[in-house]
């Protein structure tokens, strides 16, 4: 071994110890009759200390050693005279008897600190060097065990960790596929899954009831903060269970995760109705780590003659406490935040619940003191809070609404990073209404059961139909989902008719499936969570990409490998492709 130690080891208790080091040369002081080297690698740093009086040679080679250089070290182990108490090493330091440089590095493009001064582009280009960095390993660690703590509890419980391909046929999950050609079976492809779906399901036909992967899934679409076009999920699946066995088994894993990784007792995670997360807080997913719950008010605004309200399918507002203060341009900067093109909204009405009792709104002319009284005694205000209101068409607006609302809680500092609010969102629509197309298509996906009332509404009024569809909420962010399953083949008929496909199409594309619920499948259903997500809300950051070792940028691209990339002619013509050649 070309260490006895690591430089996060060494303590108080290991003085005079003859030991050996290994790693990077983080920084190097030179202080004239004494070199320090802090050194570097993923456990810690320790201080290295060389002698110009006592190991004159050795001193001027260490001088000579730059940043990233990895070396290897002896010494003896030393207390330090100038102790360092924000390390655990800090204590100790090296008295070097000897180095040996392992490899010479250039000057690296960046500092290799925890706040560096790269640019992203430029660490994602040199992502092995921004893996040096303290906060890319903390956050690789803190993957490592979710992943391990994962793994485990769902062993304990008795599930099967089984792979299922990654060359398979279009699955849909509401994305485009990547789709990879077959050489050997030419003008054909393969796409790469968007979820093990179908594999999970007919793992259940064939009596593996408690399965679970943490597997990759590939999706096509515009990317974000929390998106990649290839991102991992813990995949799991259960036969002879009910919704409520799913919930309670995976509020479970969640649970554990929060005590083993956090050390955090969270209570049982409230359950809200699909249509409730819409009407309270105009979002399937509600950060309900703060109230501000939607309050309804068309009925004590209208007929007063301010025809915005009156024309307006759902007035709707939030109460913002004590901020009744809010100036001319705090209240400016709102209304323009709402009327941005994202956001929509056509403009923003404010009461203010003055804390001498009086109100001031932007609406005075049309409400009086009774009036504006009635509506903020509906919010439950108290002098010193204020009012928000919008108008419009109700899904419209209550989406505006929840924009607001969450841009309020970051004002009001109600959205701490350090604080959990998960909850289940239950009972979401079976379908949605696709307005390009002019059709439904699967809210969830096409395998999801309606609720078994429900069925008969499928012909009537198919939008009403819900699933048992659940969806687990932490923070505002959407951790996973999943579903109770159709189970035969006469059901999973019927929806995909519902869904738009002829016999024949669905035969062609899910004929596997339909025939597999032929030959006796049980009951069953599933969730998946998103791994890079939920490992990233643990971490405090919105940004999955923190969290995966080496993601893709904004436009899906690798800029440290390249790629994608063009491939050879010959490639493409095994492959029996004909691409467009780009003109330079
Ligand atoms: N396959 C689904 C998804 O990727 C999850 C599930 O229904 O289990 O969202």
């Amino acid at each position: 071994m070309l260490r006895t130690h690591t430089c996060g080891e060494l303590r108080i208790t290991d003085i005079d110890k003859t030991v050996k080091l290994s790693g990077w040369v983080q920084r190097s002081r030179d202080l004239g009759g004494m070199t320090f080297i802090d050194l570097r690698d993923r456990y810690g740093i320790t201080q290295l200390v060389f002698n110009m009086e006592t190991h004159a040679t050795l001193c001027k080679k260490a001088r000579k050693l730059g940043r990233e250089y990895v070396i290897q070290v002896e010494g003896l182990v030393a207390e330090r005279s100038n102790k360092n108490t924000k390390i655990p090493t800090g204590e100790i330091e090296i008295t070097a008897e000897n180095i040996v440089v392992l490899n010479e590095s250039k000057l690296p493009p960046f500092t290799i600190e925890d706040n560096t001064d790269g640019g992203e582009e430029l660490r994602m280009k040199y992502r092995y060097l921004d893996l040096r960095r303290n906060p890319l390993r903390k956050a690789l660690e803190l993957r490592h065990k979710m992943a391990i703590t994962t793994r485990n509890y769902l062993d304990k419980q008795g599930f099967f960790d089984i792979e299922t391909p990654y060359l398979i046929k279009s699955t849909p999950e509401g994305a485009r596929d990547f789709i990879v050609p077959s050489r050997m079976n030419t003008n054909q492809f393969y796409a790469l899954p968007q979820s093990p779906q179908t594999f999970k399901q007919l793992l259940m036909v064939a009596g593996y009831d408690r399965y679970y992967q943490i597997v990759k899934c590939f999706r096509d679409e515009d990317l974000r903060a929390d998106r990649q076009p290839e991102f991992t999920q813990i995949d799991c699946e259960m036969a002879f269970v009910e919704q409520e066995d799913i919930l309670d088994m995976f509020e479970g894993l969640t649970l554990h995760l929060f005590k083993e990784i956090k050390g955090m007792e969270i209570d049982k995670f409230p359950r809200m109705e699909y249509s409730d997360a819409m009407k309270y807080y105009g979002s399937d997913k509600p950060d309900i780590r703060f109230g501000m719950r939607f309050v309804e008010l068309n009925d004590l605004t209208q007929d007063k003659g301010f025809a915005i309200f009156d024309q307006a399918e759902l007035v709707v507002g939030i109460k913002a406490d004590g901020l009744s203060d809010y100036s001319r341009k705090q209240l400016d900067q709102l209304t323009d935040l709402v009327r941005k093109p994202q956001i929509g909204a056509k403009g923003l009405v404010y009461i203010k619940y003055n804390s001498d009792g009086s109100f001031k709104s932007s609406v005075d002319k049309f409400y009086n003191t009774e009036d504006l009284q009635k509506i903020t005694d509906r919010f439950e205000a108290k002098p010193g809070d204020l009012i928000l209101i919008l108008s419009g068409e109700t899904e419209k607006v209550r989406k505006q609404l929840n924009e607001l609302r969450l841009e309020m809680g970051n004002r009001l500092g109600y959205r701490n990073p350090n604080v959990f609010a998960p909850l289940w969102v239950v009972d979401f629509p079976l379908l949605e209404w696709d307005e390009d197309n002019g059709r439904f298509h699967a809210m969830h996906h096409p395998f999801t059961s309606p609720k078994p009332e429900d069925i008969a509404l499928l012909e009537t009024d198919p939008g009403k139909v819900r699933a048992n569809a659940y969806d687990l909420v932490i923070n505002g962010v959407e951790i996973g989902g999943g579903s109770i399953r159709i189970h035969n083949r006469e059901l999973q008929k019927l929806m995909f008719k519902h869904l738009g496909f002829t016999e024949e199409e669905a035969q062609a594309q899910f004929g596997f499936l339909m025939d597999a619920f032929e030959y006796g499948a049980p009951p069953h259903g599933g969730v998946a969570f998103g791994f890079d997500r939920i490992t990233s809300l643990f971490g405090g950051s919105d940004s999955i990409r923190d969290y995966i070792a080496f993601p893709k940028n904004n436009s899906g691209r690798d800029v440290m490998i390249d790629t994608p990339s063009l491939v050879s002619q010959a490639q493409l013509d095994e492959l029996m492709l004909n691409i467009v050649k780009p003109t330079k």
